[in-house]
């Protein structure tokens, strides 16, 4: 059966076009960037269900949440289906959860099951490593290792190959940490993959039932899985129907456990797999594809790919400055000179390797009044008065969160400080949660009359809130504890700053609204969380400020590559092995690959006062350029 595009925005060509009609086993896409591979793979959705496939029954993963909105936006276009006979256009994370959170119970959870992201694990694993006396700065190293472990699919087998120092202590943090989210009910997002796992390797029925349920699956980004994301693959897999687009160049999350052998062994994996090539690049013009194909010609481990393209007239250009400064000044007056000519600001990105590296953009932008907007920014979740409000809700839902009444017994302030909340942890006993100790002590009458009348009336609220739709929890949340009052004092006359929290709270009653339960509304935050993109409400307003981990898939007319330095880019810590330095590479063949037209590479000689060389890459995309 031949594919009907049925939109002009969505024509393929012949190469792409043969991708989407290959049914009736595994495929590969392996293909350079801006090639059509997402493209391929929505129009490919597109074709099963114009083949009479069941919409629900197609699996298709994304790299973030955002990608999947986007995905779900075009299909809804093109297919006009309606969110009810959706297929499953998910990230790796939320699909799991959305069967991990009907069969916990199997795994000896209770439902509902709760989500610790964010804020909720750190403090929670602080509390741990504090704990057991180590420093706090050792918290978030120690917690991406101990995600490492996770997400190699076995963790005790991950701990066992480190050295003996490494393994002691690591391994009792963890095992307090896995015990502490056991006892609150809750999983963190490497435990969403790992259990599901855990849930269809280990019991045949409900595997049996996902395997039916799946009749096609769809991978985008695929050279980025891990092993435990493969794993899962392949137990949903019966038929063989899998179909994986990538690109072994633009593997840049190794540093996180993504395994590109996965990609590069598929042949092997998947017996019978057929493997399509597109070659021609349709989001930038030759030059950019020519100086990208260059660079990454500087990595030994990469497949042979043919990338070209017939779009003319952009430039890459190199730029060298004394100082921070000075190379912020010059992309400000180029950002304003392109904007005269017609590109709107929305179409430019400035693009750094470190977060640090977007301060001296976001002072000048703003004493230049160009709008520009920060992406993977402290996420929406995580702001204050949002996590005030979660944690509120959070409570109210789950009782036995410590972490969530911690934070809103005495925020805003109502007698209970550390001193009186340490009264109540001692009338506390081993099973009891910190909101149930306070209950005891309200029963009791143990307090003063002020305290017990403060903890009996957030008591009674939280009780109420408990029942209530969620936008109009929320709406309770603010009215009952007078919280904009609180964030008018927390904002200390700011009015500016008052504004834009009172928009954010706008934003949060609207979300809550989207959904019917409380529950689903906290969990649903919770998996969204981790992308950390911009908000939705702030889309397409300005010049995007972004690492270029966060740039991934996306595209841009003009791009500026900042901070290209040695240490910088190639980072200090990548230096030490080949392999590091080659990821490196293939992170800045990822920010070239974003541009359509203009592409400014810069680097200044001074940074925060220290001198270091122009970056490796600079040098190899100057020859290149002759
Ligand atoms: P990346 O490797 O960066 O993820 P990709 O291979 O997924 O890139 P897409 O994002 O799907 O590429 O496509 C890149 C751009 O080219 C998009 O703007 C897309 O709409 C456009 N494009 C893809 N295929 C065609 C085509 N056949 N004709 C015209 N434009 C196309
Ligand atoms: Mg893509």
């Amino acid at each position: 059966m031949t594919y009907i595009t049925r939109k002009d925005a969505m024509e393929l060509s012949a190469q792409q076009k043969a991708a989407v009609e290959h049914t009736g086993g595994p495929a590969l896409v392996v293909a350079g960037a801006g090639s059509g591979k997402t493209r391929t793979l929505t129009a490919k959705i597109d074709y099963l269900i114009q083949k009479g496939y069941d919409p629900e029954r197609i699996l298709a993963i994304t790299f973030t949440n955002k990608a999947a909105d986007e995905m779900k936006r075009r299909l809804a276009d093109l297919t006009g289906l309606s969110r009810f006979r959706f297929p499953w256009v998910r990230t790796y994370h939320s699909a799991c959860f959305r069967i991990l959170k009907r069969h916990c119970e199997v795994l000896g959870y209770t439902v509902p099951l709760q989500i610790y992201s964010g804020y909720q694990q750190q403090k929670l694993f602080k509390e741990i490593v504090v704990g057991a006396g180590f420093d706090k700065k050792h918290v978030m190293p120690l917690l991406s290792r101990i995600s490492h472990a996770k997400n190699s699919g076995n963790p005790d087998g991950y701990f066992d190959s480190r050295r003996r120092s490494f393994r002691l202590p690591v391994r009792s943090l963890y095992t307090a940490y896995e015990k502490a989210l056991r006892e609150a009910n809750a999983v963190d997002f490497d435990n969403i993959l790992l259990l599901t796992r855990n849930l269809l390797r280990d019991h045949d029925e409900i595997r049996r039932e996902y395997q039916a349920l799946f009749q096609y699956i769809l991978v985008d980004e695929y050279q980025d899985s891990n092993d435990l994301q493969e794993e899962l693959t392949r137990l949903f897999l019966k038929n063989g129907n899998l179909f994986c687009v990538g690109d072994d160049w633009q593997a840049i999350y190794g540093f996180r456990g993504s395994n590109v052998n996965h990609f590069l062994s598929f042949p092997e994996t998947y017996a019978g797999a057929r493997i399509f090539r597109l070659e021609q690049n349709y989001r930038s013009v030759d030059e950019i594809v020519q100086a990208a194909n260059d660079l990454i010609g500087y990595n030994k481990q990469r497949m042979e790919k043919q990338c070209f393209s017939k779009k003319r007239g952009g430039l890459v250009e190199l730029h060298d400055f004394y100082d921070e400064g000075q190379e912020a000044a010059w992309v400000r007056r180029k950002v304003q000179a392109l904007r005269k000519t017609g590109i709107p600001y929305h179409q430019m990105a400035v693009l750094y390797r470190t977060k640090f590296c977007s301060l001296s953009f976001e002072k000048i932008f703003r004493a230049s009044r160009i709008p520009y907007q920060m992406m993977g920014a402290k996420g929406f979740f995580e702001r204050k008065e949002i996590l005030d409000i979660n944690c509120y809700l959070t409570a109210a839902v789950f009782p036995k969160d410590d972490v969530a009444f911690e934070r809103i017994v005495n925020t805003p302030k109502r007698g209970i400080g550390p001193g009186m909340l340490k009264k109540i942890n001692q009338v506390r006993t081993e099973e009891m949660s910190l909101q149930d100790a306070a209950r005891k002590v309200v029963a009791e009458r143990v307090m003063s009359p002020k305290i017990h009348k403060a903890l009996s009336t957030l008591l009674g609220h939280l009780d109420e809130i408990r029942d209530m739709a969620p936008a109009t929890a929320v709406h309770a949340v603010l009215s009952r504890f007078d919280y904009l009052e609180h964030l008018k004092e927390y904002t200390k006359g700011n009015a500016m700053d008052y504004i834009a929290r009172e928009e954010n709270i706008k934003q949060l009653i609207y979300s809550a609204g989207q959904h019917t339960h409380l529950v689903d509304y906290l969990q649903e935050a919770s998996l969204v969380n981790e992308d950390r993109e911009e908000d939705e409400n702030e889309r397409d307003l300005g010049v995007k400020l972004s690492t270029i981990h966060a740039s991934k898939g996306l595209e841009y007319g003009v791009v500026f590559i900042v901070g290209c330095e040695e240490n910088l880019f190639p980072h200090w810590k990548s230096l030490e092995s080949p392999e590091g330095v080659q990821e490196e590479r293939r992170l800045m063949y990822v920010a070239m690959t974003r541009a359509e037209r203009f592409l400014y590479l810069t680097s200044a000689e001074y940074r925060r006062g220290q001198s270091n060389a122009r970056s490796r890459f600079c040098e190899e995309v100057e020859d290149a350029l002759g």
